[in-house]
């Protein structure tokens, strides 16, 4: 388990604003941190540090590599005693920054203080949407510093914007597209969301900027997910984090408008397991299936439930009013397809295994999961003038590993 000790650098070193971007709101906090105040924010996490394998300390939030030289010192200073290589407990400093705020200079500077992840704000791979968004960088100014930091050793994260203006979904897929062929380690997808106090939530509120619908958002980064999938990227996040700024008692304080959901990224899982159900269902109901089915079981491991359940249970009220079973029942095992499912298994009429080649199930419930279906048929009618044949079938996602 890792273990991120925050500390947010609000709006620093920004030489634009951009149009969707009220740093102050997003990072959560509002006021430069001084070392002293850095120093004690990380000192602070010291005994929780022991029980994680891994502890980063992350300057989140503006453009790092963008404020004063001497400042970027003065905070990657305040940081590094408290890395493994000084005697401390933290394993590396990660930082995020703007694309054209990397050079060999830069580089240097962060190999001094052993920073060793750098994630930069690639947002779009379309000059167009970059110039209407205000980014003030080109596409080209992310391929060169991607380029500079993996030939520098740093695992390199890349974020990404759907929807900003001029986007549509064809220029946010070839966006991918083209982020996967630079291989970061690691993405992170931000569906753009209107924030208050921004260019575009005046534009917003004159009816020039139309986000995109929450359903569309959540179905274009499923397809981004599968991109990066087949690419072999992680997903490190989907969606805005909620913050006290952004979110207060579950009311939506800073958002206009847009796509903003706080489990945003439960709701592209949960999209994705309805639609491998779906395609698989199909499969096996077509080829086993005369008549309607009974009920459908839906096993899987404790970690996948709420993204198989779907949120107030969307999806099992989605298979079963689309394949008409009578009910859908989800359970939770530790070991699903293990004795338990022998056990309560009736005649098992047919048994096939689905390796998920070409199920979108694999991209995120993941990589590492593989979807099983068993379809059994057992008698259950008590009216013995009336035998009724209840069709069941099992579905269990496990790990790989
Ligand atoms: S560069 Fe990043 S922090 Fe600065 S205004 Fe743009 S989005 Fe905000």
């Amino acid at each position: 388990m890792i273990l991120v000790i925050p500390v947010f650098v609000p709006h620093a070193g920004c030489p634009h604003d951009c149009c969707f971007c009220n740093q102050k709101i997003i990072s959560g906090s509002k006021k430069l941190p001084g070392a002293d105040e850095i120093a004690d924010k990380i000192g602070s996490y010291a005994s929780e540090a022991v029980r994680y394998g891994e502890v980063e300390i992350a300057f989140f939030g503006g453009s790092f590599t963008a404020i004063e030289p001497e400042a970027q010192e003065h905070y990657l200073r305040a940081a590094a005693p408290f890395l493994k290589i000084n005697g401390g407990f933290a394993d590396c400093i990660r930082i995020s920054t703007r694309p054209d705020a990397i050079d060999e200079k830069v580089i240097e500077r962060l190999k001094k203080y052993s920073v060793r992840i750098v994630e930069l704000g690639a947002q779009s791979m379309d000059d167009n949407v970059l110039r209407l968004s205000e980014r003030g960088h080109t596409a080209e100014d992310t391929r060169k510093a991607s380029a500079l930091l993996k030939a520098g050793g740093f695992t390199l994260g890349l974020q990404t914007m759907t929807g900003l203006p001029g986007a549509d979904r064809k220029s946010d897929t070839k966006t991918a597209l083209e982020i996967a062929s630079i291989e970061p380690a690691f993405v992170r997808i931000y569906p753009t969301v209107v924030v208050k106090n921004t260019k575009l939530f005046r534009d917003y509120e004159a009816g020039l900027y139309r986000p995109m619908p929450l359903d569309d958002a959540v179905s274009l980064c499923s397809e981004l997910c599968e991109i990066y999938s087949k690419h072999n990227i992680s997903v490190a996040r989907i969606g805005l984090q909620s913050t006290d700024s952004i979110t207060i008692n579950g009311e939506e304080s800073e958002v206009a408008g847009g796509p903003y959901h706080e489990a945003f990224g439960q709701l592209v899982r949960s999209y994705d397991a309805l639609q491998s159900v779906s395609e698989t269902l199909d499969n096996v109901l077509k080829k086993h299936l005369s008549g309607s089915p009974g009920t459908l079981t839906l096993r899987t491991e404790p970690r996948y439930f709420s993204d198989a359940l779907g949120q107030n249970r969307a999806n099992a009220e989605k298979l079963r009013s689309s394949f008409g079973f009578e009910k859908v029942i989800l359970s939770s095992s530790a070991d699903p397809g293990g004795p338990s499912t022998a056990k309560r298994a009736g005649r098992v009429v047919s048994a096939e295994s689905f390796k998920p080649d070409n199920a979108k199930y694999e991209h995120r419930l993941a990589k590492d999961t593989k979807a099983e279906v068993t379809v059994r048929r057992e008698p259950t009618g008590r009216d013995s003038f009336r035998i009724r044949t209840d069709v069941t079938a099992e579905i269990v996602f496990k790990s790989l590993k």
